[in-house]
């Protein structure tokens, strides 16, 4: 529980609107029934069930975005609606919300949900005493709503910034390992579900060593971009090629198996032998494909390609080397290994 707190933003904000609500609106809910204004006790009752349901459906679910937008609409149209029946006290409730919109939803359904907040209670007019107080109101809460929203949109522009750094190789600007990690499970998760088959082909640059040790490491920089367009050019847009560290990188396909995995493996290698140079002539591959398997860990599918590939290297190199039995005819350079 503390892990998921920790590791989830959104939900931890969500838990401590839960809390605070619970904590902040109750004694007021208790208040207005002994006070004889049970029509306002009812609001502050539908209010905090409606919080605790998205709390609850936020921790069952992990959907955040959906559980956020739906507190931010409770929270907002509960405050409005407070105004209306308590008058002037209940405008304050108003003010939280004002913030905590821009923590459960995006920055721009944020601002469109406190302008319409502000609106309702200034166009009902009931809550203030006079004109210039509503005016008053309308400013605290556009100056409440603007900062929140200028400190809401840094923050969402650094997490982008440290997301995108934490998971794209900086110099191919593919994916790396560690969000190839979690492609992988969702991929052996979605296949479970599913029954869609997913191949993973590990794939490994020939001698790439002694293109940086004869020409240096810029133009073995270059191989490595150049590997990424080319292959990027030649596979369809749900296909995924992760840096899986060095010069070797996953590529994942969904939807193909048998003749047809055969078939893009061997047009891939194709267009890497044509392709693909140095200054000293052209550059190859090799390659270890595995199909996921029924009930299969990411372990061990990753592990499979890899003995692939290491039997692909034991061989002549520039070859493709199966860890699965196709419903095909191996064409020349491609072998089933025996993994
Ligand atoms: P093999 O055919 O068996 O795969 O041999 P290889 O030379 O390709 O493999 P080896 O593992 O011996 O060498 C990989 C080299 O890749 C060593 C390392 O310096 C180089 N390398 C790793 N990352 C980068 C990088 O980002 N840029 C460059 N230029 N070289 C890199
Ligand atoms: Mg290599
Ligand atoms: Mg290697």
């Amino acid at each position: 529980m503390l892990h998921r707190l920790r590791n989830d933003f959104r939900l931890s904000i969500i838990t401590l609107l839960g809390a605070s609500a619970i904590l902040g609106i109750t004694p007021f809910a208790v208040l207005r029934f002994l006070q004889g204004n049970p029509f306002a006790a009812a609001i502050d009752l539908t209010i905090l069930t409606g919080i605790s349901a998205g709390v609850v459906y936020a921790w069952r679910t992990g959907d955040t975005r959906r559980s956020g937008l739906f507190l931010a609409l409770v929270a907002c149209s509960g405050a409005v609606l407070v105004g209306f029946v308590v008058g002037e006290p209940g405008l304050f409730w108003l003010y939280p919300c004002l913030v905590t919109t821009f923590f459960l939803t995006s920055p721009r359904i944020a601002v469109t949900l406190n302008v319409l907040s502000i609106l309702a209670l200034m166009v009902h007019g009931g809550a203030f005493r006079s004109p210039v107080q509503m005016w008053s109101f309308a400013a605290t809460a556009a100056v409440v709503s603007a900062c929140a929203y200028v400190f809401a949109r840094r923050n969402q522009n650094q997490r982008r910034r440290l997301e995108h750094l934490a998971t794209v190789d900086p110099l191919t600007g593919v994916k790396n390992r560690r969000s190839m990690d979690e492609e992988l499970q969702m991929a052996a998760a979605n296949a479970e579900r599913t029954g869609l088959s997913y191949a993973l082909a590990l794939l490994d640059i020939d001698h790439f060593k002694k293109i940086n040790d004869e020409y240096g490491h810029s133009v073995g920089d270059q191989v490595l971009t150049d590997l990424v367009t080319l292959i990027d050019q030649n596979t369809r847009k749900s296909d995924q090629l992760f840096r899986y560290g060095g010069e070797e990188f996953v590529l994942l396909l969904p939807g193909v198996d048998g003749a047809d995995l055969e078939a893009v493996m061997g047009h891939l290698q194709q267009v890497l032998r044509r392709h693909m140079k140095h200054p000293g002539g052209p550059v190859t591959a090799s390659f270890g494909v595995a199909l996921l398997r029924h009930g299969e860990t990411v372990e061990s599918w990753i592990a499979r390609a890899d003995d692939a590939l290491y039997q692909a290297k034991a061989g002549s190199r520039d070859r493709i080397v199966f860890a699965d039995v196709l419903m095909a005819v191996a064409s020349p350079s491609a072998c089933v290994g025996s993994a």
